[in-house]
């Protein structure tokens, strides 16, 4: 049987799978199960908060938010290496209890969790290594964020809650500072 792969819908990790849709798969490293889409690694909620996709859900609003993380967000491509690699950095660091995910999540769309360490540690993306210390906040960077932060990977590492965070988007856009609870 020819072997394929298909990336994880929880971590994002790239594992095997056996090409068979409508077929439950078992995530090796998240240890996850879900259903392979048609084109698994467009999956517009990879990076979306499930409270936040409820929401829109509840409020008949999902399709409204599907394109905007499809053509604003995703600008019409995949998710890059990167934005996977945060992923599987994530879950890993979650499995280690090194970062706990927090109740809110990131006020614009595609509105991915937030993530508090626990202990010092640091996240590796490619040839990257970014460190994070006891009670920063981790949020994965939307393209939008990342031009606004000035960022060179997709992550934002800080105190979001912190005044000299607050005074800094100041001069952005108010959805930037603002946290759905
Ligand atoms: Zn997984």
């Amino acid at each position: 049987m020819e072997m394929r792969r298909v990336t994880c819908q929880s971590c994002g990790a790239s594992i095997e799978w056996d090409g068979r849709f409508g077929r439950a798969v078992t995530c090796s490293y998240c240890g996850s199960t879900f259903l392979p889409a048609a084109s698994p690694i467009q999956d517009a909620w990879l990076m979306t908060d499930r409270v936040a996709r409820a929401r829109y859900e509840y409020e008949g609003t999902l399709e409204k938010l599907e394109q905007d993380v499809r053509f604003e967000v995703m600008r019409g491509e995949d998710w890059s290496e990167l934005d996977l690699a945060y992923l599987r950095e994530i879950a890993r660091l979650e499995a280690e209890g090194k970062v706990r995910k927090l109740a809110s999540f990131w006020a614009i769309s595609p509105h991915p969790p937030i993530y508090r360490a626990m202990t010092e540690g640091s996240l590796q993306l490619g040839a990257r290594s970014m460190v994070f210390h006891k009670g920063d906040e981790i949020v994965w960077a939307c393209p939008m964020t990342r031009d606004r932060f000035e960022l060179d990977l997709p992550v934002l590492i800080g105190d979001f809650q912190d005044e000299r965070t607050q005074r800094l988007c100041g001069v952005m856009s108010n959805a930037m500072q603002a946290r759905m609870a």
